[in-house]
Formats: structure tokens, sequence, C-alpha cells
């Protein structure tokens, strides 16, 4: 019999042999059964002898206690984003600028890897341990998410093999798959709460949970591609070293990269990857092309510390197919705006299943006559919300039927108004039951209360539970058991986690009100000049007009101000719901404390309107447990 130590230390290489086999190189060695046999004794092990529990231990993937903030990261080397290039005359362009700095680079060789869409890590290794690891931020500096990178099975915590620098960082992309994504947006849709829009958002989301055991949950996984050393020396002298030095240390490494002589060559080969992306399990929206010798990337350098002139990403034209739209139906928007889609038969196309897509407004649909019966182009525009891009006339066969306006909204059947300047139709009622449930749908998720999504929202505005947003902070477990679907615990979740987004900053409040030209960007802005609700209340629209980024850029008219309800309405009328929310969030005297919504504690007072009195858990720090 070994000693403990000897055991513990066996069973941590077996495992993460076992790991390594099963998610980077994709061949499993060992049964399902056998590794959480190995997995329960090691922890076994651990619990009885705790000093012999390591942080590179595979027991400690399963995820620390939850964090209450991220810690900042200062990166030793920053983080760099990519410069594109959009077509073969484009990509020569970039060779021939560096090609006038860097001659040689013509026939230096280039690698090709596919360019994973994800989330940016970089990953801190001090003699070969794992310690920390950062989301990219500003570039400069990131959150240290070291706890949830842990979580992601394939980060190799202790590096196999010998040659790495004392202290480096190891660039990644964090991604889901595309099998894994469309499994855990079921399981969201099922428990009711919000879909994730596409797999690169839900990564950055996942990997930013506070509590680490969620983000093991979401089965995240990472590309690594790249290595920062300063003043160190790397056991390698070309990109296409470094990344089968990448490999033999342990870190999973995208497989389908190459190296070529030079640009003719890369062209060709980068046609062929293009084909390829759409059948990988996982979100690809181009090639990086980089220049092979690594020598050479110092001497090409960076342009503005911003982008290096040495690494290029190629972008591809976005996928069209060719399906028949069945019908054209309308969803009433959180502005009442009338949103036209088109219900399609099912058609693949980058990978997804696509059922539905957006015809954008009523101008569009005639000016490209699309009819219904009609076969049409669809895309998907970023990779994210599909579109029809017009109908394929050849194939009509007289039978299509062509569109009309509507002059009732198909919600609640109010007049339909067109305005003279702008594209879009919207339902003369501020009341439309179609907006308002769209609005808090919105409101749920940017707030981030899980568990609340359109079924539940549904319900809950059919029960007469809610009439708006404010509603929803008085809602009682005793009163949701009334529903379908409900059970003790759920009720209680649902309450919790309603009460918990109290705890959202202002900038997250402002967005999630869903006021008209205020987006997640202009809420950031205007949390951060005004501070309080109060204070951006009390602003006119001239000093609101003058923040950088807020103004008129696009056209618009300044923010609509939450003092107006946030809606420059049409039909005149006062969104009484939205109104009676905002003023919750001005400090109330009758509260007794100094009560305002700061940033960092937008939410925590929109439940207490009514009694005027602190409720039971406000004004005390709730514990932040997104579940
Ligand atoms: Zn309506």
């Amino acid at each position: 019999m070994k000693g403990p130590a000897a055991r513990a230390a066996e069973l941590r290489r077996l495992i993460e042999r076992a790991n390594s086999a099963y998610y980077v190189l994709d061949k499993p060695e060992m049964s399902d059964a056998e590794y959480d046999r190995l997995f329960r004794e090691l922890q076994e092990l651990e619990a009885t002898h705790p000093e012999l529990r390591t942080p590179d231990s595979p027991t400690q993937r399963v995820g620390a206690e939850p964090a209450t903030a991220f810690k900042k990261h200062r990166h030793l080397v920053p983080m760099l984003s990519l410069a594109n290039a959009f077509n073969e005359a484009e990509l020569a362009e970039w060779e021939d600028r560096n090609a006038r700095l860097v001659p040689e680079v013509r026939a230096a060789g280039y690698t090709l890897e596919v360019k994973i869409d994800g989330a940016a890590v970089s990953l801190t290794y001090e003699k070969g341990l794992f310690v920390v690891g950062a989301t990219r931020g500003n570039g400069l500096v990131g959150e240290d998410v070291t706890a949830n990178l842990r979580t992601v099975i394939d980060v190799p915590l202790r590096l196999t093999g010998k040659g790495w620098p004392k202290l480096m960082e190891v660039r990644g992309e964090v991604y889901f798959s595309k099998s894994r994504f469309a499994q855990l947006n079921r399981e969201r849709e099922q428990a009711g709460e919000p879909m994730f829009a596409n797999p690169r958002n839900a990564a950055a989301g996942s990997l930013r949970q506070l509590d680490p055991k969620i983000t093991r949950s979401r089965g995240l996984q990472i590309f690594c591609f790249h290595i920062e050393a300063p003043g160190q020396k790397l056991p390698a002298a070309t990109q296409h070293e470094l990344l089968e030095q990448l490999t033999a240390w342990g870190f999973p490494v995208e497989q389908h990269h190459t190296l070529v002589p030079d640009l003719p060559h890369a062209n060709t080969d980068i046609t062929r990857l293009e084909q390829l992306l759409p059948t990988l399990d996982y979100g690809a929206d181009g090639v990086v092309v980089k220049v092979n010798p690594i020598t050479l990337h110092a001497e090409l350098g960076t342009v503005g510390n911003r982008e290096p002139r040495w690494a290029i990403a190629r972008k591809f034209a976005p996928e069209v197919q060719i399906t028949k739209l069945k019908e054209i139906r309308i969803n009433v928007g959180r502005t009442g705006a009338l949103n036209p889609y088109a219900v399609l038969e099912p058609v693949e196309i980058g990978g997804v299943t696509v059922t539905t897509a957006t015809l954008h407004n009523f101008d569009l649909i005639e000016a490209k006559d699309i009819r219904e019966g009609d076969w049409v182009e669809v895309t998907r525009a970023g990779e994210v919300i599909p579109q029809v891009l017009g109908p394929v006339r050849e194939r009509r066969t007289g039978k299509e039927r062509k569109f009309k306006r509507p002059e009732r909204c198909p919600v609640c059947h109010a007049k339909v108004e067109y305005p003279a300047d702008e594209v879009m139709a919207y339902c003369s009622n501020v009341s439309c039951p179609g907006r308002i449930l769209e609005s808090i749908v919105h409101f749920a998720a940017v707030m981030d209360i899980r568990g609340l999504g359109y079924e539940r929202v549904r319900a809950l505005l059919d029960a007469k539970l809610i009439k708006d947003v404010a509603d929803l902070y008085e809602l009682t477990p005793i009163q949701l058991l009334t529903l379908d679907g409900f059970a003790e615990k759920s009720a209680q979740q649902l309450v919790d986690a309603i009460q918990a987004s109290k705890q959202q900053p202002l900038s997250t409040l402002l967005h999630a009100l869903g006021l008209r030209h205020v987006g997640a960007q202009v809420a950031k802005l205007l949390a951060r000049h005004f501070g309080t609700m109060k204070a951006l209340r009390n602003a006119s629209p001239e000093e609101i007009g003058k923040i950088r980024g807020v103004g008129s850029a696009n056209g618009h008219p300044p923010v609509a101000l939450p003092s107006e309800g946030g809606r420059a309405d049409r039909g005149g009328g006062r969104a009484r719901g939205r109104q009676r929310v905002e003023e919750d969030h001005r400090p109330r005297r009758r509260c007794g404390r100094g009560v305002e919504a700061r940033e960092g504690q937008g939410a925590r007072h929109l439940g207490h309107r009514r009694g005027g009195t602190l409720a039971p858990r406000t004004g005390q720090t709730l514990s932040w447990r997104p579940r």
C-alpha cells in the first residue's frame, strides 16, 4: 500500500491524463465509471489529508466558493486585437504594408489558424502551474476569473513536458461547442430562463459568473494559440512550432492550423478552410493569418499598441441559404414597434437550424416585394440574427401572397401608427399587452433574473399578478404557487432571483428599463456620468446631450429622459408602469436612510414604492448568487 501522498499524486496524474484524452485529444481512454471512481477516491483522500490538496488538483475544477466581485488583473503584456481583411485584395494590401517595413515577410511563410468565435482570455503559468486566469478587459487590465477558468475542463492546471518559461501568459479563446450551446439554451428555455443570443455572449457571460459552480455547469472549453513571456526564451522560433509546443505542454490547440510558404498558398488554403468552418462543432468566423517566424513579430511591431502587424483576421462573408417563407408574422416590441418576421421552412445556416428570420420593417418588405409563399435568401447577420435578404423571383409560381400592411395591432387590435419620419410602425396603445410582455421579458433578461422567461411573464400577466416591472418586486412565493408550473422551491427561487437583481448596478437598470435610445452602452455612460437616478432625472436634455457618446450621433435626439417615462411616446399617453418604477428610484425621505440608487446598488429600491418603507431585506447587502 502506497502512502497517501504518493497515491494522491498518482490519482491526479491519472485523472488529468483521462481529462486530456477525453477533452483535448478527443480519444477517451477510461470509462466514465472508472473516472468517477478515481475522482471520488482523490476527493476522499484530500478530505482526510487536506495538506494533499494542491491548487492543480483536478478536484479543484469543481469550483471554489462564489466570489463577491472580480479583482482586476493587469496583463504582463497587453492583449491586442486583430485587424480584419474581408477579401484577397485586403490580405494582399496587408502583406504590402508589412513588406515595406520588413521585406522578408513575403517569403517567410504564414501559419493559418481557425479563428474561434469566443471570449479571449489570458492564462498565467508560473513554473508550469496555472496561477491566474483573466478576461481580456480593455486589453491592459482584465478581470481575474481564475476560479472560473479552473472549472474549464481542458485548461491545463499543471503543464506536461518541459521547457516552458518560468513565467508566461498563454492566450486563448474560451468557447461553447455548438452542440453544448444548443443544449444549454434548451435547458434555459425549459427552466423559463432567458436564452443566450449566441455562443460568444454565452461564453463571456459564463466566464464572468461570480459563482464558479455555475461556470462549471455551463461546460466551457478553450483553444490556445499564443504565448507572451517577456525577457525569456521560448523553445519555438516560429508560430507553427509554438502551436506544437503548446500542444506538447497539454494545451488544447485547434487542429486545423497549417503552414504555407506564401500568400498565394494561403489564399488556396483559406478557401478550403472556409468550406470547413461551418462543419465544425464550434463557432469560427474566419482564419487568422500570422507571419510564421517569431523574430519578425518584434520587427513588425504593433499599430498604436493595439493591433499587431504580424497577424490579421481573414473574415468571410456570411453564408446564404434558400428556403421557403411560409408566413409573415408581426411581433410587438417593447417600444410598441411592430417587428415583422418570416416563418421559414427550417434550414441550416452555419450549423444552426433557422426557423424564423427578421424582415426588419414594412418598408423593406415592400421595397423587396417579399411575399408569403416565396422562396427567399436567408443569412445570419454577424452569425446571430437570421434575416431575409430577398425573394428568388424566378421560382415564383403565382400562388404567392402579396404583403399588406396592418391597420390594426395584431395583439390588441389598436390602430397602427405610421410616423412619417420613421421606417417603423407602432401600436398606438401604450398598454398593449404585446409591448408590456416584451418590456418585462427584456427587463428580466438584462437584470439576469433567472427563471423569468416568456412563458412565466405571460402567466404572471394573465393572472394579473403583475402589470409592470415594479410589481415583480412585490411578488411572494405564495402568489406564485397559484400558477401552473410552480412548486415551493421554484417559487422561492424566482422570488430570490428577483430580489437579488436589486443588486444590479444603475447602468444595468437603465438598460433594463428599455428607454428609447438607451442601450447597454448609453446606459453605462449615463450611469458613469450621473451616478444616481436622482441626478439623471434632474439633468436637462442639453446636459445629457453633451455627454460624449450619448448625444445625437446617430440622428436620434438625446436620450429620452426617464422623467418623461422614457417614452417620447406615440399616442401621447403616459406609460404608467414605467413611470412608477422610475419614481421609485427617487430617494425617499420616508425611507429614513440615505437611499439613493447608486451605481452598484441600482435596483435595490425598486420594490418598496407603496408603503414607502424599507422592505425587510432592503438596505442590507444581499449576497449575490445568480442561480
Ligand atoms: Zn397593440
